[in-house]
């Protein structure tokens, strides 16, 4: 018996089956069932050759009468066969690369042939026509909706539409939707659709197909999620509520400013988690500079008044260590616990960073290990099996993207029992992106920006079609400088022979030669329009001694235009710097212009946001730096971004770059569909939370989480 898991040679046999995994990565029945369609193609009906009109799709049963070949020039050949179903003639041309037609178009062959008639100088012909050797096929095939499948030179389309139909014919299919949400939601059965994506009467049988298999795609991923959640709803975690009268009510009487609405909603919701006996797993998503920190600083807080310690992960040493300046900066006094001075309710702050020196390292630790250090702030060097914490109850992980499932995964394992996970990112992240690839996080969202934040001001600079407007460009950042402040002036590129610093963006029309480095761009301007003025540089191939020196030279104004990459996209905050002009702006991705641009503005003065661009009016580059500079609403963005990717980016691309399950499902398309799977799914997974009651649904879902595919899934 077949069924979906048979491997394909059952249906395909040996060679071609090898061809299919080959080029599609189709090894069992169901992958070649979910090789779904691109289009759909309307074959002509039977029609005698007397009534063939042009313009029409038809089939036509004829028999071959004469087959005359000739060779036109070097490398084609002209075949014409004339052929006759007794109510007219008709020659079809064939053009051919080799002196080479197919074997059964010989005299008195009965034949089958479809296409689209068509006249040339008066006489009527039929179009580039579709044959087989199986003329049964094509009969059956006359009048009906043809699937044209993504295909190969190895493996055409037709051959995939026979295999696809064989295996349609022997193959067992289960149901794996329960019967009672199968009958609310009125889907066919998916034996049925899967018969009708492939062999549809109809498009309306194909988009009610398509609609119950998109269905069955998110909702097994969001059982999947489900059952995640509810997994990690079981590890036991300890509660950490707040002190009264303890740490956290003294930082909030000494903060400087007001928290805003949002900040204190989303505060209560990680105080609630944190107040449970189940770990939170919550991703804090917020703008740069809507104030996370604070946010993430007070849950911190609260853990060390439980007597425990949190820590905070960062993706680099420049911003472990403005992390550390910051919340130093944030709870002054209360920072000092163990100084001369310190206030009861106190504690420390630990740095732990890989260029510490060794005598440095090992008190630190100390602290660390002890418990004295309730906020430890680290890179990747806290992951290291020598740091040891007293009582790890909560680790916060600052602009996830950078980190894997391991590393977050280390650092959890050194503490007793699982401690309370918050991910911090800045970038936007849409709803069904977020019920998704974050599918097993709850989500926080801090909306607006606390007063004072100034508003950013972008403007996209086309040096194709004005080129004097680059000059201009420099004279305004000179004036920026002439009025005391900073400007950051971004390359896609170090240098000529990198190719690791481009933008996201990689497919582009024009050679890369012309592309900005900053190892061009400094001396440029130094030399050049920004002469007399301090220019410096900074990139992700200097030393991180180097990076550290430039940085803090920056922050303290004694470098007035810095030349960098996107280093400096994340996180380093210098309130002076008021003005970024991007070079080559289409090279980046818009989420990561709108990144980057949230390093200006940041201080009493408004931000200017220049995006330099040499490509083509109206071109799709082009719309995209439009869209960046016609709204700062981060969530917008991402909604804009994710529509200009390609099909399948963010769910259907792989690491490998293999395709995913989900064929079907798109983020935006789908939004609704997914948010029902979700909730669907969640009262299922309640109900029977190891699938007890849903053995097929239990394989899928086993299925797709054990696909080393599914690395979408995993991502946090
Ligand atoms: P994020 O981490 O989201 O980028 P931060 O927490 O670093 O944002 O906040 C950015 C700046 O705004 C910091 O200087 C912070 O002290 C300040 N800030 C945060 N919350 C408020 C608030 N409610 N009112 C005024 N300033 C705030
Ligand atoms: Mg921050």
């Amino acid at each position: 018996m077949v069924d979906e898991s048979s491997h394909v040679r059952a249906v395909a046999g040996e060679k071609p089956a090898v061809l299919l995994e080959k080029a599609f990565d189709i090894s069992t029945v169901g992958d070649l069932l979910r090789h779904y369609p691109r289009r759909y193609f309307e074959r002509g009906e039977l029609t005698n050759l007397a009534e063939l009109r042009p313009g029409e799709q038809v089939t036509i049963r004829v028999r071959v009468v004469e087959v005359k070949g000739r060779q036109v020039r070097a490398g084609l050949f002209k075949f014409d066969i004339t052929v006759t179903d007794g109510t007219g003639r008709l020659v079809i041309p064939l053009f051919r690369k080799r002196n080479f037609i197919p074997k059964y178009l010989v005299p008195d062959a009965e034949i089958v042939l479809a296409g689209e008639v068509d006249t040339f100088r008066g006489k009527v012909q039929l179009k580039n026509p579709d044959m087989t050797d199986d003329a049964e096929e094509m009969v059956g095939d006359a009048g009906k909706l043809l699937p044209i499948y993504p295909a190969t030179k190895g493996v055409p389309t037709w051959s995939l539409r026979r295999m696809i139909r064989h295996a349609l014919d022997v193959i067992d299919i289960d149901e794996t939707l329960p019967a009672d949400l199968l009958a609310e939601k009125g889907f066919m059965g998916r034996a049925e659709a899967l018969r009708a994506i492939h062999a549809p009467k109809d498009r309306q049988e194909v988009a009610q197909a398509s609609a119950r298999l998109r269905y069955d795609e998110a909702f097994v991923m969001q059982v999947v999620l489900a059952q995640r959640r509810l997994l990690t709803a079981l590890e036991p975690a300890k509660a950490r509520a707040p002190r009264p009268g303890g740490l956290l009510e003294a930082f909030d009487a000494s903060l400087p400013f007001t928290l805003t609405a949002g900040q204190r909603a989303v505060s209560e919701e990680l105080m609630a988690d944190l107040a449970r006996e189940v770990p939170m797993h919550r991703l804090l998503q917020g703008e740069v500079g809507s104030g996370k920190t604070v946010v993430a600083l007070r849950a911190m807080l609260a853990v060390v008044d439980s007597g425990g310690q949190a820590a905070l992960l960062a993706p680099t040493e420049v911003l472990a260590q403005q992390h550390a300046r910051s919340i130093e900066a944030l709870m002054g006094p209360l920072g000092q616990g163990g100084q001369l001075g310190a206030a009861d309710e106190a504690t420390s702050i630990a740095l732990v960073t890989g260029s510490m020196s060794a005598a440095a390292r090992r008190s630190t630790l100390l602290d660390v290990g002890v418990g004295d250090a309730g906020i430890v702030i680290g890179t990747h060097a806290l992951l290291e099996n020598t740091v040891q914490f007293f009582d790890l109850g909560l680790v916060v992980v600052d602009e996830q993207h950078r980190f894997g499932v391991e590393q977050r995964d280390a650092l959890r394992s050194k503490a007793e029992t699982p401690p309370h996970v918050l991910v911090m990112t800045a970038t936007p992240i849409p709803r069904t992106v977020a019920m998704t690839v974050y599918g097993d996080l709850e989500t926080s969202t801090l909306t607006e920006l606390p007063a004072g934040r100034q508003a950013i001001s972008t403007t996209v600079v086309p040096t194709a079609d004005k080129p004097g407007w680059l000059e201009r460009v420099w004279q305004r950042a000179r004036e920026e400088i002439d009025a005391g402040r900073q400007v950051y002036v971004v390359c896609p590129r170090i240098d000529g022979g990198d190719d690791e610093q481009v933008g996201d963006l990689t497919e582009h029309g024009d050679g890369w030669a012309s592309t900005a480095t900053v190892v061009d761009v400094e001396p440029m301007l130094s030399q050049g329009p920004l002469q007399g003025l301090r220019v410096g540089s900074l990139h992700g191939r200097m030393t991180s001694d180097a990076k550290d020196d430039v940085m803090r030279r920056f922050a303290a104004g004694n470098i007035d235009a810095l030349v960098a990459t996107t280093v400096i996209e994340v996180g380093v905050d210098v309130p002076n710097a008021t003005m970024m002009v991007v070079l080559d702006a289409d090279r980046f991705g818009i989420s990561q212009l709108h990144q980057l641009r949230g390093r200006i503005g940041r201080g009493g003065h408004a931000g200017v946001c220049l995006l330099v661009t040499s490509s083509a009016a109206e071109s799709p580059a082009r719309e995209r730096l439009d869209g960046v500079a016609a709204t700062v609403d981060g969530l917008e963005l991402a909604r804009l971004d994710l529509e200009q990717r390609r099909e399948g980016d963010v769910l259907g691309q792989t690491q490998s770059g293999r395709r995913s399950q989900l064929k079907l499902l798109r983020l935006l398309r789908d939004e609704g569909l997914i948010e029902d799977a979700r909730a669907d799914a969640a009262a299922l997974v309640a109900a029977d939370p190891t699938l007890e009651q849903h053995e097929r649904l239990r394989e899928a879902a086993t299925a797709l989480a054990a696909d080393d595919r599914a690395d979408y899934l995993g991502k946090t």
